[in-house]
């Protein structure tokens, strides 16, 4: 039956090569509008997934076939252009990249053009033919030879023996179990079998470290895959993914995109880290697009974490994914000491309370090792006027200015708009400027009066900025050269350093109380990451959290019990308000230089006739509330079924389309904020 199906719908395209009468092809291009433009091709080489170059209003422009029809099949109302140029022979996009992108504009109501372009280098869409040189796989001459420990073995032989060929597997591996060493055992074998592996990880400053284990064990040197690279790398990583049989990439969320022939293995690395959701333009999560291509070729998928999305703790229960455990760290080390410090009683100095300071001085004198997180780069939160008592906000967007002391300058974090003191507009007669809250500069400078003869490290994105920076950072971190850490984010994410024996989290509160539906989820992550970072190889090390709210009844669960049992009672709470994943939701933000005319479109929208299961939230200011002389309202739309979400959303767009041209919308379907 299947085969008289495929047959079926694959004559009349047949048809089409082999007729001498013009063919009408579709085009897309990388703009934002979700609509094709016929062309009339006599070449009878066209495919789809091809690239042409073909004039498009005043210029010409380079395009990707998504279809191909009989031009008489078409009334010729109006005169077709014909294509210029058709560039490849061969489709540029394979077959599986082709449905893959398709998959990826409907789910996440991207026009097809971006989606396909962003699929590929920006290489193809400048030259003809892209005259770079082929890459080498480059092999080791000399490799270790790679023992698992009994935890790892059971899950490797396991995995090993599953007979179905597609599947989701989770290792939920705490801190410093070796999770890493897992992957590599499974990408020899999958090397052997000659398959291809691609390996996610969320930060490129994980890739150097990810790359220099994968060397130790293997023949095959893995190619790397991210954002910093030149075109002419990008293009040459491209190329080697539908050319060579077998390699191995190990790249961060654009890797997922890339052209694989034959995958016999996908690792999403962390996979609740929310690097690995794009949140600008095509707002695609690259571990669910993972999932997606897992399943096209018919290949194991992979997800490690310590701490689990909600998500995936969802599919756990219901059996749609496969969870693996390794409870163990492999240097037999304990798993940290956390102790809370109350701040409205040991009130913090400029971030550090008496306890912390009193800790890092017993460890510093021992010669070990401190990290100190908080979630702010900077000076500074904000920056008040204690005459008036006026928050300095981004003239551009609305959001609170932060203080940087270094450039002496008042710096948007929303919107990247720079302001020097002078300039800030005078907000009375008399204005007192005063920095509020606890940036990781001002952090730094306290440390180095308290510690003076210690090195501190300030690892955020204002600090590490370059590649440099980062190799720096990570061999000086290697090479025992740091004492004191200072660090957002950026420290937190699987890094593997060596001998910290104390971690001081200076403030959990903001992420106690935030106003995202996943606020707690990601505290939750954030502490049992950051704890994670200490007492790797050696003795047990101790977690510092200062917080005004000692009592928090899920900090405690977090601290008592642990991740895991915080995530089901977390989930309960989830289920008890249908947010996802107990439902699937999507944000329409509509941005118009009239607040109320905003307001009253997305009013609009929700007369819109819809399914009982559709829920909506809104009109409401959203996150960004006004960028560039634009207020952004949003409405949140949700449902049990994602098939009906997408119905919905696409009679929004239809409606908003019909409008007036003066609005600007953008979906975020899955949105990681809300
Ligand atoms: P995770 O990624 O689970 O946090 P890591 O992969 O960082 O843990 O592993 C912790 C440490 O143990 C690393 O230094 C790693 O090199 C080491 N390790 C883990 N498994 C093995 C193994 N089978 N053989 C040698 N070293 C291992
Ligand atoms: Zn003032």
């Amino acid at each position: 039956m299947d085969k008289v199906l495929t047959h079926y719908t694959k004559t009349p395209r047949k048809e089409v090569y082999n007729i001498s009468m013009p063919n009408l092809v579709k085009v897309v291009f990388d703009i934002p509008i979700n609509e094709s433009f016929d062309y009339i091709s006599e070449d009878k080489k066209v495919k789809i997934g091809s690239r042409v170059r073909v004039s498009f209003g005043n210029a010409t422009r380079i395009g990707v076939i998504i279809d191909i029809i009989p031009a008489d099949s078409k009334p010729k109302t109006y005169k077709i252009k014909k294509i210029d140029e058709l560039i490849d022979e061969v489709p540029v996009l394979t077959k599986e990249m082709f449905k893959t992108c398709k998959w990826a504009s409907s789910y996440y109501h991207h026009p097809i053009g971006q989606v396909i372009f962003s699929a590929m280098t920006p290489l193809h869409r400048k030259q003809r033919k892209e005259p770079t040189s082929k890459l080498e796989i480059q092999h080791n001459e000399s490799f270790d030879e790679l023992i698992l420990n009994a935890e790892q073995k059971k899950i490797y032989d396991s995995l090993i023996n599953d007979k179905k060929k597609f599947k989701v597997n989770v290792i939920r591996g705490v801190t410093g179990s070796g999770k890493t060493e897992l992957y590599i055992k499974l990408a020899k074998k999958c090397i052997k079998e000659h398959c291809q592996i691609l390996i996610m990880v969320p930060e490129i400053n994980l890739i150097p470290q990810t790359l220099e284990r994968f060397k130790k064990y293997l023949k095959i040197i893995p190619l790397q895959y991210h954002s910093n690279l030149t075109p002419t790398q990008k293009h040459k990583v491209w190329e080697a993914c539908s050319k060579e049989e077998q390699i191995i990439v190990i790249g961060t969320r654009s890797s997922i995109f890339l052209p694989f022939k034959k995958l016999g293995l996908i690792v999403v690395d962390e996979e609740h880290d929310s690097s690995y959701k794009q949140t600008e333009m095509f707002k695609y999560n690259a571990r669910d697009i993972g999932i997606l291509r897992g399943h096209n070729f018919k290949c194991p998928v992979i997800l490690g974490s310590a701490t689990p999305s909600f998500e995936t703790v969802r599919n756990i229960k219901i059996g749609k994914y496969q969870e693996y455990r390794l409870e163990k760290r492999y240097y037999k080390s304990k798993l940290p000491m956390i102790t809370i410090i109350d701040s409205s009683i040991d009130r913090p100095n400029e971030g550090l309370t008496n306890t912390l300071i009193r800790s890092m001085k017993i460890e510093l004198e021992k010669n070990r090792k401190v990290i100190l997180f908080l979630g702010r780069r900077g000076f500074s939160n904000s920056v008040i006027c204690t005459n008036c008592k006026t928050i300095l906000k981004c003239p551009k967007c609305g959001t609170n200015m932060t203080y940087h002391k270094n450039v002496e300058k008042l710096i948007c974090h929303n919107c990247d708009f720079k302001q020097n003191i002078e300039q800030v507009k005078k907000c009375c007669d008399n204005p007192v400027l005063t920095p509020l809250g606890i940036g990781t500069q001002r952090v730094e400078n306290r440390v180095k009066q308290l510690f003076p003869n210690k090195t501190v490290l300030r690892v955020d994105s204002d600090n590490i900025t370059s590649k440099k920076d980062l190799e720096d950072f990570i061999e000086k971190a290697n090479n025992n050269k740091i004492d004191i850490f200072i660090g957002t984010q950026m420290i937190v994410k699987g890094h593997d350093f060596k001998d910290i024996a104390l971690v001081g989290i200076l403030n959990i509160d903001a992420g106690l109380y935030s106003t995202d539906f996943r606020g707690l989820e990601k505290t939750a992550q954030l502490i049992t990451q950051v704890s994670g970072r200490t007492g790797r190889q050696t003795e047990h090390g101790n977690v510092l959290i200062q917080t005004h709210n000692p009592d928090h009844s899920i900090l405690k669960t977090i601290l008592k019990e642990g991740y895991e049992k915080f995530s089901h009672i977390a989930l309960e709470q989830r289920k008890n308000v249908n947010l996802p994943p107990y439902s699937h939701i999507g944000i329409i933000v509509l941005s118009s230089n009239n607040m109320n005319f905003s307001k009253s479109v997305l009013n609009k929208l929700k007369e819109i006739k819809r399914n009982k299961s559709i829920f909506i939230y809104g009109p409401a200011q959203s996150k960004v509330p006004k960028r560039n002389n634009q207020y952004n309202y949003q409405l949140l739309i949700g449902s049990n079924s994602s098939k009906l979400l997408s119905e919905h959303i696409s009679k929004f767009e239809i409606y908003l389309s019909s409008l007036n041209k003066k609005i600007k919308w953008h979906i975020d379907i899955d949105p990681l904020e809300s």
